[in-house]
C-alpha cells in the first residue's frame, strides 16, 4: 500500500544524519529536535503552538482532557472513522454520539448535527477522512451555535488546505480548538515509530494541553493536574525534521497518482472515484473508490491474486463493534456508513509511485471487475 523504503532512500543522508546526532548527544528525551520540530510545524500550518505527543490517539486524548471534558459530557463524532477518535471519547468516560457521514465526501454529515445535541453535548470531532477536509465552515457555525469544543481529527489531511466561503484559506487541524494528528510510519507525515501533535492557536490552551502530556506538571516535580506521559521521541523528531521540507511535495506526489487513478476509472460504472469538496484540498492519505455491480470482497480478492494489494477502511462500522455497540444500534442505524463498509476499496497511494506499477495496479482493477461482471 505503501513504499516508505524509497521514501527513505531518497533523503537518507538528512535521516541518518539527524538520528546520528540524537544518539551521539543522548538527548533521547526531550531533547533539542522536538523542539525544533515543534516550531518548524507550527510554522508550516501556520498556527501559534504544536504540542509533540506520543502518538495521535494520544493527541485526541490529551485534547478532551485539556478542554477540560468531563465524564457524561456528549461528544458528537462520525461513525465512519478510525476506532481511536471514538476511544479516547469512551476512555475517558464521555459519551461518544455517532453521526452517520456523508454517502460521497465520506466526511461528518453536517445536516445530521442539529438532531443530535442535547443540553449534554460538549464537543464535535470532525475527522478528515482520507485526507479532505470535513465542511468546517458549517461545523464551526454550529459550534458556535451550540457553545461547544471542536476538535479536528487530522491524522489522515495533514497538509490539506481549507477554503472559508470569504475565501480566506487555512491549513487542515487549525480551525477548531485543538487539531490532533499522527506521524504513525504510513500516515503522510509518518516517522519510523509512533508519534502525534495537537495543532493549538490559543495560548493558554496549548500551555495547559502541554502540562497534561508531560505528568500534569508545570514546573519540574510540581503537579498541578492529573496529566499523562505522552511524548514524541527525540529520534522521531529528527526523523520528522527530515520529512517536513518536503511534505508538499510528497502531498503533491498523491495528488498525481489519484488524478491517474480518476482519469482511468472515470468511465468505469462499477467503480465511484473520490469526490472532491469544492473547499478543501485532498491530500489523499487514501484513494478510496466506492464499489457498486461488482462484489467488493471478490474484487479485492481477485487483485491480491494478482499481487495487487487493497484495503477496506473499515470494514466493520463502530456502531457494530463489541466496545461500542447499543442496545439501540441496529441494522439500518448508520446506513451510509453501513453501506460504506460493505462497497468502499482503498488502492496503493505513497509518495513514490512509479508509472509502471500504477499501471499494473489500474489493469488489474480494470480486468479484475471485467472477470467479475
Ligand atoms: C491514524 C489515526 C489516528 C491515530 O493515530 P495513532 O498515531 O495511530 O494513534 C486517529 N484518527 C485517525 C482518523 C487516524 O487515521
Amino acid at each position: 500500500m505503501v513504499d516508505l523504503q524509497t521514501q527513505y532512500q531518497n533523503i537518507k543522508e538528512q535521516v541518518d544524519n539527524n538520528i546520528q546526532e540524537v544518539i551521539n548527544t543522548g538527548a533521547f528525551i526531550n531533547g533539542p529536535f522536538v523542539k525544533r520540530f515543534a516550531i518548524e510545524l507550527a510554522i508550516y500550518n501556520n498556527v501559534h503552538h504544536v504540542v509533540p505527543c506520543a502518538n495521535g490517539t494520544d493527541a485526541l486524548q490529551l485534547a478532551m482532557m485539556a478542554l477540560g471534558l468531563k465524564p457524561g459530557d456528549e461528544v458528537l463524532v462520525p461513525v465512519h472513522t478510525y476506532v481511536a477518535t471514538a476511544e479516547v471519547i469512551a476512555l475517558l468516560q464521555l459519551e461518544p454520539v455517532f453521526v452517520d457521514v456523508d454517502p460521497e465526501l465520506f466526511t461528518i454529515d453536517v445536516t445530521q448535527l442539529e438532531d443530535k445535541v442535547t443540553p449534554k453535548t460538549k464537543a464535535i470531532v470532525p475527522v478528515h477522512l482520507y485526507g479532505q477536509c470535513a465542511d468546517m465552515e458549517s461545523i464551526m457555525k454550529f459550534a458556535k451555535k451550540h457553545d461547544i469544543y471542536v476538535i479536528e481529527d487530522t491524522a489522515q489531511a495533514i497538509g490539506a488546505d481549507y477554503t472559508f466561503s470569504d475565501g480566506t484559506e487555512v491549513k487542515a487541524g487549525t480551525i477548531g480548538h485543538i487539531g490532533c494528528t499522527s506521524f504513525f510510519p504510513s500516515k503522510n507525515l509518518g516517522c519510523f515509530g509512533d508519534g502525534g501533535a495537537m495543532l493549538i492557536n490559543d495560548d493558554e490552551l496549548a500551555k495547559k494541553a502541554q502540562m497534561i502530556a508531560s505528568h500534569g506538571q508545570s514546573v519540574k516535580y510540581h503537579h498541578d493536574v492529573v496529566g499523562c506521559n505522552s511524548r514524541l521521541d527525540t529520534i522521531q523528531a529528527g526523523v520528522l525534521l527530515a520529512k517536513l521540507p518536503h511534505l508538499d511535495t510528497y502531498n503533491a506526489n498523491r495528488a498525481y497518482v489519484a488524478k491517474i487513478y480518476n482519469r482511468a476509472f472515470a468511465e468505469v460504472p462499477q467503480i465511484k472515484t473520490p469526490k472532491r469538496a469544492d473547499y478543501s484540498t485532498h491530500v489523499f492519505h487514501q484513494y478510496t473508490l466506492i464499489v457498486d455491480g461488482v462484489d467488493r470482497d471478490a474484487l479485492k480478492d481477485k487483485l491480491q491474486e494478482k499481487g495487487v494489494p487493497s484495503m477496506i477502511y473499515y470494514p466493520v462500522p463502530l456502531h457494530f463493534q463489541k466496545a461500542y455497540v447499543k442496545e439501540e444500534f441496529g441494522e439500518g442505524s448508520f446506513p451510509v456508513t453501513e453501506s460504506l463498509s460493505k462497497s468502499v476499496l482503498s488502492l496503493p497511494i505513497h509518495t513514490e509511485m512509479k508509472e509502471e506499477q500504477q499501471q499494473y495496479i489500474i489493469q488489474s482493477v480494470l480486468s479484475s471487475i471485467e472477470e467479475l461482471s
